[in-house]
Parts: structure tokens; C-alpha cells; sequence
């Protein structure tokens, strides 16, 4: 047995909300209580360990990741730089590290910062002549490749823009190195796929990153080869990660046909929903609109599945217990989930099948008429608090006043929603307390738009918050008896944090450090020092 004691424990179990101390057994939490409680049940052989009055919280849950694509990003040359020269200085250090024939990748320059404006070719060979390197920019739009890298997709004066795509050229009509939109994958479709292997250790390395930021599980949504590494990592004892993956919807047929069923596996890795997209998004204006983009007169967005097609699907995945959750960022792309999520449960009903944990991933702007529509369904708003903050400009621009149903937790909290926070990551930080000080402040990190940020109404408080983190994720993986709280039968996944949260001013609740976290009892990583 392990007892912790002398801590600030947030247990969000309602009937006993703080502990000083928890006495763990085979990865579970046995008792909570005050530190002459727990003692007492103490025994010779037992673990004490004294937590010196540091705040403890139950470890924190993502749900909607991107794993790989995440862990990809941390191998990346960060060129976020504010000079040219600064971004070269990165990329001669990193190519010195990488052998012949292995490809040098970066991310995250932007010409506008810098007064130099476009890299070229000629300026990366100064630094890493002998491999091929290709570096993305910070909007994705653009890349920045080498000679060597150039040679290798046979691009030269004579090759011609691909449509949709410039490769930009000097004064002579040679390519200088930069690859505009479709160009880019001129040099992608060269770029040899990560092995499985490269993959689990990536995934190692993001996985230690994740629980820096709090985070003891995450909900993924990635594909098969994520899938196929976590089970490797598993197989090897290195998954420490609560884990829930989704399966694609090109792949439904296939775990039909294997049987899988959402919820199968064990406590660290487990299916979840079937993912499907009912629509774009709102940066490039495809999101479904019921009413056009602002100033777009002839714009509303696209869906990509109809009401029948995404019942449908329903039907055929509910009859295999398996769950879905929906990409919907429009209202109308809402709207329609929801329809099509009314005749799923009816037909649930007709045929005796339980009401499973369907989703909707985003749910980014409902028409006020839908508002209580998710809860009425018990459907789940798995929902991103930093893309509110991301795009609330541009939310203002092109959706205009109906932005008030944009991002909207509170309303959603209000109507009895059941809400679980993620980050979208890469797209955002999977830190989740910016996550948490973007719920809060409806702020962004530099105190945008002002004091008591975009749409103040839509604010929760910090309990509301946290709950989002933790028993809102377990509920939507129907872990709720296991994980999202410190209390008895529940696993002893925990964090303990450099000041407590509930103490500062919200603004400043993004600064939050994670000093250790445990996962099933075992402290998996601990700040030096
Ligand atoms: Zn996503």
C-alpha cells in the first residue's frame, strides 16, 4: 500500500471534495481522508509519503488529440524565429545530428517577421548542403526546401506550377526555394513515411511531454498506425497514457468485422467512437452555415454528409456497439448531426440497444433553436476552450452576431450538456491550463480582447472548468467509475501542481505548472530539482 498525506487534494468527488491524504492499493485509490484517517489504515509494509502541502489535483484528460501528428511536431526544427539568420543558426545545428539520406524537417517560419523577408534555397545550403530539408510555414500555406531537396522532386526551371500551387522563381525563372500551396507536395510525396518504429518513439517522447502539462489521458484521433504503435508501446509496458482511440470512419467496416466494439480493451488503451466529418471549418469559410459567411453573400459552407448518410452510418455502427463522434463546426453542419442523432436514438430505442456516448467534436456555432439539443440527446460536446479564444476575430468577421452561439460552454453548462475539454493539438498547445484559462477569461494569452474577454456570458468558473478535464472525458469513454476523480475504486492517476489554481486570479492561471504526475500509482515523472 502507498499513502500519500499532507497534501491539498481536489478529489471532485461531491460527497468529501478534499483529502490531505489517499492510501493506494494495486493502482487504485482504496481511501480518501484526513491524514489521521488514512494512518490509521496504514500498515508496516506500507509506502508513506509526505506531499510537504502541495496541491494535488486528479490527472487531466484530453479528449480530442492527434497523438501522432502531435508527436511528429516535437521532432520538428522549431524556426519560429525572429530573424532569418536566428532560423539558419537552428537548422546548421540540427543538420549536423542527421545522417546521410535522413531528412531534415522544421516548422513555423514566418516571412513577415522577419526583415529579410523569404528564405531561399541557396541560404539553407549554407547550413545543410549533403540532406534534403523541408520546412513548413508557420500558416502551413508555404514551405521552404533546399537544393538537395529540390534536385531529389526533379524541380527546375522547366517544371511547371502544379494547379492550385506556385513554385516561386527569380529574376532567371529558377526556383528559389519556396513552394506555395499545392506545390508543396511536390516535395511531401518524396518525403519517406516515419517507421513504425520512429512512430512509438516519437509517441514515448509526446507522451512524457503530455504528462509535463498535467495530462494522464487523452482521447485520439488519429489512425491506424497510431493504433498499431500505441499496442506496441503497450506490449513493451511503456504506455502510461489512459488512452482511447478512435477508429476512422474508412475503417468502420473493418472493425465491423472484427468485432470491436466501442469501449473494448483495458484501462490504458481502449476504442472509442467511430469519427466521421459532417463539415470544414471556419478559417477557409467551408463549415455548413445555415445563413452565409458575413460578406459572402453566395457562401454558406459545405456539408460533407447528409442527414440519412450520417443516420445511416449511426444505425449500422450502434447495430455493432460502436459509438460516433461527429466533426460539426457550422450550425447547420450542427443542426444536421443532431437530426440525424434524433433518429439514432429512436431507432436505439426500437431495437433494445443501450444508448451509447455518441459525440460532437467541435460544435463550434449552434443556432439559438438547437441550443438544448445535445443535452436532450445526451450527446456530448467534446469542445476545444483555445479554439474559442484562436478564433474569436475571426468568428466576429465572418459569422458576425451569430457568434453569441459560438463556443458557447455556458450555455451548454447550463442546459445540463455534458462537456469534455480538449485541445485539438497540434492545432493548439495540449497544455490544458491554457485550455482552462481560455474557459475562464475567454481571453487569450496576451489579454485579448480586453479585461473580460470575448463574450463574457459564455465564461465558467474554474470548478466548472476542471470538471471538463476530468469527469468529463471518463464520462464520455464510460470510465466514469475509474478515472476524473481521487476516490475510492477510482485509479490513482494524479498530479500535483507548483501553486494552486483555485488561488490566483484567472488571468493567471495559464502560468500553472505540473511538478509530478502518477498514473495507476506509479509516479511516472517527477520535476528535478
Ligand atoms: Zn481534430
Amino acid at each position: 500500500m502507498r499513502i500519500l498525506y499532507n497534501g491539498r487534494i481536489r478529489t471532485l468527488n461531491s460527497s468529501a471534495p478534499f483529502a490531505s491524504a489517499l492510501a493506494i492499493q494495486d493502482g487504485k485509490i482504496i481511501a480518501a481522508g484526513n491524514d489521521g484517517e488514512i494512518m490509521a489504515i496504514a500498515r508496516s509494509t506500507s509506502t508513506l509519503e509526505n506531499l510537504e502541502g502541495s496541491v494535488v489535483w486528479p490527472g487531466l484528460t484530453d479528449a480530442h488529440i492527434h497523438l501522432e501528428y502531435y508527436a511528429a511536431t516535437l521532432d520538428l526544427v522549431d524556426c519560429e524565429t525572429p530573424t532569418l539568420e536566428e532560423c539558419l543558426r537552428r537548422v546548421g545545428d540540427r543538420a549536423r545530428l542527421i545522417p546521410p539520406g535522413k531528412w531534415l524537417l522544421g516548422h513555423g517560419w514566418n516571412h513577415n517577421q522577419w526583415p529579410e523577408g523569404f528564405g531561399t534555397a541557396l541560404l539553407l545550403d549554407s547550413v545543410a548542403a549533403q540532406i534534403p530539408v523541408y520546412i513548413t510555414a508557420k500558416s502551413w500555406h508555404a514551405a521552404w526546401v533546399n537544393s538537395v531537396a529540390l534536385q531529389m522532386a526533379g524541380i527546375t526551371a522547366e517544371t511547371p506550377n502544379p494547379e492550385g500551387g506556385i513554385i516561386q522563381r527569380d529574376a532567371k525563372g529558377q526556383p528559389t526555394g519556396i513552394l506555395l500551396e499545392s506545390a508543396m507536395n511536390l516535395v511531401v510525396q518524396i518525403i519517406p513515411q516515419p517507421t513504425m518504429d520512429e512512430v512509438c518513439q516519437r509517441i514515448l517522447k509526446a507522451q512524457t511531454r503530455l504528462w509535463q502539462f498535467g495530462l494522464t489521458g487523452v482521447h485520439d484521433f488519429d489512425g491506424t498506425h497510431c493504433f498499431t504503435a500505441l499496442q506496441q508501446l503497450q506490449e513493451r509496458g511503456q504506455l502510461k497514457l489512459r488512452v482511447v482511440k478512435s477508429i476512422q470512419r474508412a475503417d468502420m467496416e473493418n472493425a465491423i468485422g472484427v468485432g470491436l466494439r466501442s469501449s473494448f480493451g483495458n484501462d490504458f488503451l481502449r476504442i472509442g467512437s467511430v469519427k466521421c466529418f459532417s463539415d470544414g471549418a471556419l478559417g477557409p469559410h467551408t463549415a455548413a452555415m445555415l445563413e452565409p459567411y458575413e460578406g459572402e453573400p453566395s457562401n454558406s459552407g459545405e456539408l460533407l454528409m447528409t442527414e440519412d448518410e450520417i443516420f445511416e452510418t449511426g444505425r449500422k455502427a450502434v447495430d455493432h456497439g460502436l459509438s460516433l463522434a461527429i466533426h460539426a463546426i457550422g450550425d447547420r453542419a450542427n443542426r444536421t448531426v443532431l437530426n440525424a442523432y434524433a433518429r439514432l436514438r429512436t431507432y436505439e430505442k426500437s431495437q433494445g440497444l443501450p444508448a451509447l456516448r455518441h459525440r460532437i467534436e467541435h460544435v463550434q456555432i449552434l443556432h439559438p433553436q438547437d441550443y438544448n439539443r445535445l443535452a436532450a440527446l445526451g450527446i456530448i460536446a467534446s469542445v476545444q476552450p483555445l479554439h474559442a479564444t484562436s478564433d474569436m476575430l475571426m468568428a466576429d468577421r465572418f459569422w458576425g452576431t451569430r457568434s453569441a452561439g459560438a463556443y458557447a460552454y455556458r450555455t451548454l453548462a447550463a442546459n445540463g450538456t455534458q462537456m469534455a475539454f480538449g485541445s485539438d493539438a497540434p492545432v493548439e498547445s495540449p497544455n490544458p491550463f491554457l485550455g482552462l484559462h481560455a474557459a475562464v477569461t475567454r481571453r487569450r494569452a496576451d489579454g485579448q480582447p480586453g479585461l473580460n474577454g470575448w463574450y463574457p456570458e459564455q465564461r465558467l468558473s474554474l470548478d466548472e472548468a476542471l470538471a471538463r478535464f476530468t469527469i468529463g472525458p471518463a464520462y464520455a469513454s464510460t470510465q466514469e467509475r475509474t478515472l476524473g476523480r481521487l476516490a475510492p475504486g477510482h485509479y490513482a492517476d494524479l498530479i500535483i501542481l507548483n501553486q494552486d489554481p483555485f488561488h490566483l486570479p484567472p488571468g493567471e492561471i495559464l502560468n500553472v505548472r505540473t511538478i509530478a504526475a502518477m498514473i495507476g500509482g506509479e509516479w511516472t515523472w517527477v520535476v528535478k530539482g
